[in-house]
C-alpha cells in the first residue's frame, strides 16, 4: 500500500515535470502529508505500548504515588520520550519538568512533585499561537498503606495502575512521537502534558492551568487520556463529547476512520467522570475539554490493575484515534465551541 502510494506520487511528479509545471501543484504535497500521516499512524502498535506500559507500572515503580521516588523516575521517563519525539521544553527554566509543591497534603506540606511538559509548535504562522493540549496523569495511589487509598490483592500490595493511567501515560508519550515524526507538523501548537498528583485530586492538572505554558486564552481544545485499556473493544468513550463541538470532530473522525474498528461514542454515565480527570482543571477555567476513556472497572485502585490486564490492541486502536482527532482539531479552520448549557454546567461564571 505504501509503495504503492509513493510510486504514485514520483509518477504525478514526473507528470508535471514534463508538463512544465516545475511549481506544481498542491495534489503531490497532499498525497504526500497523507502518506506520512498513515505511516506514523501504523508507527503506534500495541507491542510499543505493551512494552512501555511494562516499565512505567513495573512492581519496582511501586504505584508511582505523589510524591515519590517512583513518580519522579516515571516523570523522567516521559521526558525522555518528549525529548526523542523532538519536542520542546516547557517546563521549569528550559526543562520538561514543571514542579509544584503540595501545600494541601496535610502529612508534608513541603514536598513537591513534577508535571511534565513540551510543545511542538505549529506550522501554520496564523494558527501557531492558538494551542491544544494533550494530557494525561502519570501518578497512581502507590502501595497499601501508602496513604493513598490502594486495595491489596492477597499478598500483592502494589497497585501498579497499568490502566489507570498508564495507559494513558504510554499514550501521551506515543503520540509525541507520531506527532514529532509528521514531516507537515499541525497547523496549531500542540502542548503534551503528563501531571502527578490526579489521584490525590487533580492536583498537577490545577498547578498546570494555573501556571500554564502557553496562555489558555489562546488553548482551544484541551484532549486528555486516563484508563483506555480495558473494557469494550470497539469503542472508547468520549467524556464531554456533547459539552462542545468537539463531538461533531470526534463523530467524524468515526467516519473517517472505519478500519480501526474503534467508535468515538458519548458517555453513557451523564457526567458522573468529567469531574474526576484533569480535563476539568481546564474545563472549569473555559476551555473546551474532552477525555478519552473505556470505562470503569472492578479492579480500579486495587492491586490487581496490572499489567497483563491491560489490552495492548484496544489501547492501540484508541491512541490512534485520539491522533486523528487531535489532527483534526488542530487543523480545523474554527476552534471548537461550547454548548451553552454545558458552558453554564462545567464552567459557571467564566465569560
Ligand atoms: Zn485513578
Amino acid at each position: 500500500m505504501t509503495l504503492l502510494l509513493r510510486r504514485g506520487v514520483l509518477a504525478a511528479g514526473a507528470v508535471a515535470l514534463m508538463a512544465g509545471c516545475a511549481d506544481s501543484p498542491a495534489s503531490p504535497s497532499v498525497a504526500d502529508d497523507a502518506r506520512a500521516v498513515a505511516q506514523v499512524v501504523d508507527g503506534i502498535t500495541a507491542s510499543e505500548f505493551t512494552r512501555m506500559l511494562g516499565v512505567i507500572a513495573a512492581d519496582s515503580m511501586r504505584g508511582r504515588g505523589t510524591p515519590s521516588r517512583e513518580v519522579e523516575l516515571t516523570a523522567l521517563y516521559v521526558a525522555a520520550a518528549f525529548q526523542s519525539a523532538g519536542l520542546t521544553p516547557a517546563g521549569d527554566n528550559g526543562t520538561f519538568v514543571q514542579r509544584f509543591t503540595l501545600s494541601a497534603l496535610a502529612s508534608n506540606p513541603t514536598a513537591t512533585a513534577p508535571n511534565v511538559v513540551a510543545v511542538l509548535e505549529g506550522s501554520d504562522p496564523a494558527k501557531r499561537s492558538e494551542y491544544l493540549y494533550v494530557t494525561a496523569h502519570l501518578d497512581h495511589v502507590g502501595v497499601t498503606g501508602g496513604g493513598q487509598n490502594c486495595a491489596a490483592n492477597g499478598a500483592d500490595s502494589i497497585c501498579n495502575g497499568a490502566n489507570d493511567n498508564g495507559s494513558g501515560t504510554v499514550a501521551v508519550m506515543q503520540l509525541a512521537r507520531a506527532f514529532g515524526a509528521l514531516p507537515v507538523r499541525p497547523a496549531r501548537t500542540l502542548v503534551f502534558a503528563a501531571f502527578s498528583g490526579e489521584e490525590r485530586g487533580l492536583w498537577g492538572s490545577a498547578y498546570l492551568a494555573a501556571h500554564p505554558p502557553k496562555p489558555l486564552a489562546q488553548t482551544v481544545a484541551v484532549v486528555n487520556i486516563d484508563m483506555i485499556g480495558r473494557n469494550a473493544s470497539d469503542s472508547v468513550v468520549i467524556v464531554g463529547k456533547t459539552y462542545s463541538t468537539i463531538g461533531a470532530v470526534t463523530d467524524q473522525v468515526t467516519k473517517a476512520h472505519p478500519e480501526l474498528g474503534m467508535r468515538l461514542v458519548n458517555d453513557p454515565w451523564n457526567g458522573t467522570y468529567f469531574t474526576r480527570s484533569d480535563q476539568y482543571s481546564f474545563a472549569k477555567l473555559g476551555v473546551p475539554s474532552v477525555f478519552f476513556f473505556n470505562g470503569p472497572h472492578t479492579d480500579v485502585h486495587t492491586a490487581r490493575d496490572d499489567v497483563p490486564l491491560v489490552n495492548g490492541d484496544i489501547a492501540a486502536r484508541s491512541i490512534k484515534m485520539v491522533f486523528h482527532t487531535v489532527r483534526e482539531l488542530a487543523n480545523a479552520t474554527s476552534r471548537p465551541v461550547w454548548d451553552a448549557a454545558s458552558k453554564a454546567r462545567w464552567a459557571p461564571g467564566v465569560p
